[in-house]
């Protein structure tokens, strides 16, 4: 869809929920993140393949490297997961230090 098109269908859904939604609107941007360069997306996709061969290797401590994100969480794009992931890490970083992993 043409930015303009978007931004239509979307107070359409809006407008399904809150009846008011086209009165109050002013004004709208769309932004069409798979056609950023080097973004490509605005968050981490997983197939069930992927997920078996390399998630546990990706949010496993490496040395020095430790990785938290949504990218390594179950519930993608959402940033409840990337906090989650983080404590996780942390936590996991820490009983490392601590010599106990
Ligand atoms: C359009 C959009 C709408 C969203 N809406 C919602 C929503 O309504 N609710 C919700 O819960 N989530 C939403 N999300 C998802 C949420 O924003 C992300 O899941 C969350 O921000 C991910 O947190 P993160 O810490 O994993 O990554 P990020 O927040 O992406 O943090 C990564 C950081 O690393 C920095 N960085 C990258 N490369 C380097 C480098 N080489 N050196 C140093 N720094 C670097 C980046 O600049 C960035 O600040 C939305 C996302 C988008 C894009």
């Amino acid at each position: 869809m043409t930015p303009e098109k978007r931004i239509q269908r979307a107070l359409d859904q809006g407008t399904a929920i809150h009846p008011q939604y086209r009165k109050e609107f002013s004004n709208g941007v769309s932004f069409a993140w798979s056609r950023v360069p080097w973004t490509l997306g605005c968050c981490s996709m997983w197939t069930e393949e992927a997920r078996k061969t390399h998630y546990k290797t990706l949010c496993a401590v490496d040395n020095r490297l430790v990785l938290a994100g949504e990218h390594a969480s179950y519930v993608g794009c959402w940033q409840e997961e990337a906090i989650l992931s983080a404590l996780d890490a942390v936590t996991r970083l820490h009983k490392r230090a601590l010599g106990a992993a």
